[in-house]
């Protein structure tokens, strides 16, 4: 189906009149997702700056209200506000694709993000260029599609192509039907320029080289700003604190980060991962190792933002290309 470029801001209309809509565009000349009103979207060009993945995770999130008195009263703050994701990526897409087996598999449903994930839909867009860190294909993925969202676009010059994959997506597509037209084809040739040897035997290699050298190597430039984890979108730690106010507060959880030196620090203050080359080594196994041990998939989608942003130039493309070249 096709959907004419200046019908968008129409069908951003439709689709806003039941849930809130975040569209990629320009917030203090950063481009993130905002929650959309009437402003313009940058569908096209680079991806954003940021991950979305706050919409469905925010950075920090009440969980429960609670008074303390002679009975103790707790009451889970629960948002079912329905949303759209419009123009999410295909990496941001898969990223939530991960995260939903962090939050859902393996016997534990996290609540809050089921609650979130099921009230909303992946309009995903097909990527019309790459950034110079844009690596997802050498992970496996295709810039030009997103499996798991509710309905493809891609742009095909004045209008957009769009084409539903789940139930979800056919019914959003009804909903801004008298907008669209049949037909339409886009091309779909867009490929990462930067080009990483992640070989099928990366996780299981890595997992032997606990104790190798390298780490002392690839680790040395490291700040432990935390930069890497906070742009990243398949980062998912978190912290759960209280906001008290005498008998009463709030629980609430906010974004942590593995690369602090105190996000490992037990009580009694013993610390396994005491220096940098413990936390960014815990860092790059998390993602190319240990994940895929537990959920059979690598938890980096090629984004390259970690990349892109670390102010130490800490790169995990030639990380990855370093244990290619690694005998063991
Ligand atoms: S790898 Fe880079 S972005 Fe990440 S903590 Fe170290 S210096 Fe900061
Ligand atoms: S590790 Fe880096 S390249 Fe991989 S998904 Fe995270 S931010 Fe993107």
């Amino acid at each position: 189906m096709l959907l004419k470029k200046s019908d968008i801001t129409k069908a951003l209309e439709i689709l806003a009149a039941d849930a809130s809509v975040f569209v990629p565009g320009q917030v203090a000349d950063v481009k993130r997702f905002m929650l959309w009103d009437g402003q313009e979207v940058e569908l096209g060009g680079d991806n954003t700056t940021l991950p979305p993945k706050d919409i469905l995770f925010p950075c920090t999130e009440k969980m429960y209200n609670y008074k303390l008195g002679k009975s103790i009263e707790i009451k889970e703050v629960v948002d079912n506000t329905k949303q759209v994701i419009f123009g999410i990526r295909p990496c941001d897409a898969r990223s939530i694709f991960l995260m939903d087996k962090v939050f859902f598999e393996k016997g534990f449903v996290d609540s809050f993000y089921k609650r979130k994930r099921e009230n909303t839909l992946l309009f995903a867009y097909g990527c019309d260029t790459v950034c110079r860190t844009c690596f997802c294909d050498s992970m496996g993925l295709d810039p030009n599609d997103a499996p798991n969202a509710d309905v493809m676009m891609h742009d095909a010059g004045d209008a957009l192509v769009m084409e539903a994959y789940t139930e979800a997506g056919k019914a959003a597509l009804e909903k801004i039907g008298d907008l669209l037209s049949e037909g339409g084809t886009a091309e779909k040739t867009t490929a990462c320029e930067l080009k990483v040897n992640a070989t099928d035997d990366l996780p299981e290699k890595l997992g032997k080289m606990f104790e190798h050298p390298i780490w002392d190597e690839v680790t040395r430039a490291c700040l432990g700003c935390a930069t890497c984890t906070y742009v990243c979108p398949t980062c998912y730690c978190f912290d759960i604190d209280s906001d008290n106010h005498g008998a009463e507060g709030t629980k609430y959880r906010c974004w942590d980060s593995c690369m602090f030196s105190d996000y490992s620090r037990m009580a009694g203050g013993h610390n396994p991962r005491p220096t940098k080359k413990e936390r960014v080594r815990n860092r790059y196994m998390h993602k190319l190792s240990f994940f895929h041990d537990r959920y059979g998939e690598m938890l980096c989608v090629g984004c390259g933002r970690c990349v892109e942003k670390c102010p130490a130039h800490m790169d995990i493309t030639t990380f990855i290309d370093k244990v290619a070249e690694v005998e063991i």
